[in-house]
């Protein structure tokens, strides 16, 4: 959780060097937000990772993050895109024999989850165990719909403390991409209104445009990574609007994870009450605990994987 005081040098120094030789820098965001130690996920904040991601030679840049916040805040969940790979804000999603993903199994056809099992994986007096049993559940659910072959399989973490952009932004976090979906835990300072956040790495060509290896009219995704907001009452048993339910909030992140979005509308009625319609785990808000996926939840995820890994 502590900023790393070498990654304030880093972006110092870089920030020296980049006046002299006029390369790109930072945004000066990143480092602000860095201390004030809350992450606003914005598309600046976004691109200014970026910047960070195309300076390390990383031939992958964040394309979107989505949010889930609480049914009773004052803000709904979102997807927020990042305008480093032009303003084209296309779906994403995995494409099959996609070798680049060295960390998928099954020369890209069969794709892998990680969950990491560090300090970061006990939120709220939970232990590793227990939050490792509710990310496991989530992720059968989704491989028990019957219409897809999709095959998800687990790599071991083996300790690491999981998570690029935590890395990137001088976090406890690790530069080593282990799955194709990473459960990164409870370390990374979301902003107060954000339970869970899901962000979408890209595959980019040499000039930064994204590429469509399978020409289905997508971005290929390289992998996903989830991080929980550690300052809410998280729970797994007994959840409740204000006592977060693990599993339900880990389903919903594992849902963009396997490229669904966000589904629903949300208004309010005039006794002041939250109507969603259609209810589904992809409701962008959090409305207490749901563990079945209910019948857009399955279309979505029938429409994306039926075919899988064939087109
Ligand atoms: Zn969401």
């Amino acid at each position: 959780m502590k900023l790393k005081l070498f990654f304030l040098m880093a972006l110092l120094f870089v920030g020296v060097i980049g006046c002299v030789e006029e390369t790109v820098q930072p945004e000066p965001l990143s480092l602000k937000s860095a201390q004030a130690n809350v992450v606003q996920l914005t598309p600046e904040f976004l691109d200014a990772m970026n910047l960070l991601i195309d300076e390390r030679g990383d031939k992958f840049r964040i394309a979107m993050v989505e949010t889930i916040t609480k049914g009773n805040s004052d803000e709904i969940g979102q997807t927020i895109y990042s305008k480093f790979v032009g303003n084209k804000q296309l779906d994403s999603d995995f494409a099959p024999n996609d070798t680049w993903r060295s960390w998928s199994a099954d020369n890209g056809n069969s794709i892998t989850y990680a969950i990491d099992m560090t300090e970061d994986a006990e939120p709220s007096g939970l232990t590793a165990e227990e939050t490792e049993a509710a990310i496991v559940n989530a992720f059968n659910t989704w491989d028990a719909v019957n219409c897809s072959d999709l095959g998800l399989t687990r790599n071991p973490a083996e300790g690491i403390d999981l998570g690029y952009l935590a890395f990137l932004y001088g976090m406890d976090g690790s530069e080593e991409i282990v799955a194709d979906v990473m459960q990164c835990g409870w370390g990374f300072p979301l902003d107060a209104q954000t339970i869970g956040a899901t962000f979408t790495f890209i595959w980019v060509d040499d000039t930064g445009e994204p590429l469509d290896m399978d020409g289905d009219g997508k971005n290929d995704v390289a992998f996903r990574e989830t991080y929980y907001n550690p300052i809410f009452n998280w729970v797994v048993e007994g959840g409740s609007l204000d006592n977060i339910d693990v599993q339900t909030i880990t389903t919903h992140e594992i849902g963009h994870c396997l490229s669904q979005a966000h589904f629903g509308m949300i208004s309010i009625n005039k006794a002041g009450k939250v109507i969603v319609a259609p209810r589904a785990l992809m409701n962008s808000i959090y409305l207490g605990p749901l563990h079945e996926l209910l019948g857009t939840d399955k279309a979505g995820h029938c429409s994306i994987w039926d075919e899988w890994p064939l087109y």
